[in-house]
């Protein structure tokens, strides 16, 4: 049985664990409930950071029956139209009485998973370990096949509709590795998250990543992780480096020994702390492993003007 204490305690643990879990305003986190006979689906709200939730607030309800209803009912020959749709749904679906706050623009894959307890967040180590998936490591499925996890693997979608649209026909898992994505577990208790943790430590021991997570990174500030890490390319292993991209600009500079290599600008965390986290995400994952491969063209091109992105980026 899931308690509104284990959905409370996980999103204070994932947005604890910045760049290495969350960056910025990016994953999200549901409980579903029961109420009045209907199924409520309680979501992070739309653009506000993971160590934003709390009890007080950061969060909105949605009618899961309705949602789900109106989603499957999402037909359009164009992908443009869905989109759109898609985007009127998870409006329409809100209980909230503050238009200022939305449900995640993820809430299709929640409601689509069946388990009380869906978190879904950009973790470096998932983005890896579908990297290795991919490109058919020899000694990766054994790995695979002896995990404590169920794992799936999902190739590249365009996050909100189509992927949510996937999820919706797959077989059970305990957690979704995405492809320059990050991950979703899925849950009938609440901890989940200290499985996938200890999967993680386990991984990043037995692929040589360790110190990703080893004890001379993790537990770090932001600021220490920064100073350790050096100048990299700006690299798209992630759809928020598309999202955020002219945001993410703003706060590098050019590095003055290696052309096309980046630095964040000395001010930087002072100016805009979201894209200090994306930039180190980025920049750990570089050094981790420099030919992780990047998001398809198509992806890059089209993620940052989804209807639910714009709002997202709006900031409101
Ligand atoms: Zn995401």
């Amino acid at each position: 049985m899931i308690e509104l204490e284990d959905f409370y305690r996980v999103c204070s643990s994932i947005g604890a664990r910045s760049p290495y879990w969350t960056q910025g305003a990016g994953s999200n986190v549901s409980l579903k409930m029961k109420f009045d006979g209907k199924q409520l689906l309680r979501i992070k709200a739309s653009g506000l950071r993971m160590d934003a939730v709390n009890r007080a607030g950061g969060t909105v309800d949605v009618d899961a029956s309705a949602f789900k209803t109106r989603f499957l009912d999402i037909r359009a020959d164009e992908e443009a139209e869905c989109e759109l749709q898609y985007a009127k749904v998870i409006q329409s679906s809100s209980l909230s009485s503050n238009p200022s706050l939305r449900p995640s623009m993820e809430t299709g894959f929640h409601v689509a998973l069946e388990q009380p307890l869906v978190a879904h967040f950009h973790s470096i180590a998932a983005v890896l370990m579908a990297d290795l998936y991919f490109k058919n490591l020899p000694a990766f499925p054994s790995w695979v096949a002896q995990s404590q996890l169920k794992l799936s693997f999902v190739d590249h979608f365009r996050p909100g509709f189509l992927l949510s649209r996937f999820l919706m026909q797959c077989p059970n898992s305990d957690a979704y590795v995405l492809r320059n994505h990050g991950v979703i577990l899925a849950s009938n208790d609440g901890l989940v998250l200290e499985k996938w943790q200890k999967l993680e430590k386990d991984f990043c021991r037995e692929f040589g990543f360790e110190w990703i997570l080893g004890p001379t990174m993790i537990g770090q500030d932001l600021q220490e992780i920064l100073s350790l890490l050096t100048a990299a390319p700006l690299k798209f292993y992630f759809p928020d480096t598309a999202v955020f991209l002219e945001r993410l600009r703003r706060v590098l500079i050019p590095d003055s020994k290696r052309s096309q290599f980046w630095v964040l600008k000395s001010e930087a965390m002072h100016e805009d702390r979201d894209m200090c986290e994306l930039w180190a995400a980025t920049a750990l994952l570089y050094e981790a492993c420099p030919d992780v491969a990047e998001l398809p063209d198509e992806i890059i091109a089209t993620v940052a003007n989804l209807p639910v992105e714009k709002f997202r980026k709006s900031g409101t």
